[in-house]
């Protein structure tokens, strides 16, 4: 079997249900050269990740994806071999996180106002200490009784114009590529087929963005020949993974699902390296 890599897991760091090290863990079994964590607007998985890594012999690309806004669209930057410690992208995330407890707070009132029956402090058992999200209510919700599945109260309660929605805290996409490349990191755009603004993509390439996720398990195999040839043309790294987050009661497939070959993690940390001695 040739080495694979899946770029794009979420641990309990952010709002997966496994641990750093549990997905380690997971990564060696399910036969995985190399992991990425790439935790929702947080680095703070990535220590004990890489700890892990040295423990089950699986490679651990220490990353992030940060929710950015433009124009009201929802854009993921994923950022590949940051520097996990840098205080420039800590501060900023540390700010966001506060922003997202408070918004967490602010649906959970909502939803109380709208007669379904949950408590804040559920919500952030459920978050195991990690940055509180919409995933994390949906579960509550479901927990409640108030939907069907995981998947239904989110789409019911959560969603613009559903009675707990609340606007996230913004950040430009071009602010996130900053923090990305001054933390040494490769910035690429999160599930390209998904975002489907090109335009936007084009704008910002020219801003420093590097590579796009082409292979996601929202992506049909059209929508994935699409962007990879898109990332040829304009000289992207064409990144990939499961965006698993392997709570259950969800849908979406595991760890492993949807991966890339070990080349790519090989062209990330060479372009990460050209970005750090840059600033040197
Ligand atoms: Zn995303
Ligand atoms: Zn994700």
């Amino acid at each position: 079997m040739d080495s694979r890599a899946d770029l794009h897991v979420h641990t309990t760091a952010s709002d997966g249900a496994l641990t750093p090290t549990e997905v380690v863990r997971e990564a060696k079994r399910v036969g995985l050269a190399a992991v990425g964590i790439a935790d929702h607007d947080t680095a703070d998985g990535i220590e004990e990740a890489l700890a892990a890594a040295e423990t089950f012999g699986v490679e651990v690309v220490p990353g992030i994806e940060i929710s950015t806004t433009q124009n009201s669209t929802e854009v993921h930057i994923l950022g590949y071999f940051i520097d996990h410690r840098n205080r420039e992208l800590l501060d900023e995330m540390a700010r966001l996180k506060q922003a997202r407890f408070e918004r967490a707070r602010l649906i959970v009132e909502k939803l109380r106002a709208a007669g379904i029956p949950i408590r804040f402090d559920r919500v952030l058992e459920i978050a195991r200490g990690g940055a509180v999200g919409r995933p994390h209510i949906a579960r509550a919700i479901w927990e409640a009784g108030a939907a069907s599945s995981v998947d239904a109260a989110f789409g019911k309660f959560l969603q613009p114009g559903g009675p707990g929605y609340v606007p996230r805290p913004k950040l430009l996409p071009e602010h996130a590529i900053e923090l990305i490349r001054t933390a040494g990191g490769v910035p690429c755009c999160a599930h390209a087929a998904k975002l489907r603004r090109d335009e936007l993509i084009l704008e910002l390439i020219h801003k420093g963005l590097m590579g796009i996720e082409v292979y996601h398990p929202d992506h049909t195999a059209a929508a994935s020949r699409f962007y990879k040839r898109f990332a040829e043309k304009h000289s992207l790294v064409a990144v990939g993974g499961s965006d698993a987050h392997c709570i259950p009661g969800t849908t979406n497939g595991g760890i492993g699902s949807v991966t890339v070959e070990y080349g790519v993690v090989e062209q990330l940390r060479s372009l990460s390296d050209d970005l750090r001695r840059a600033r040197q």
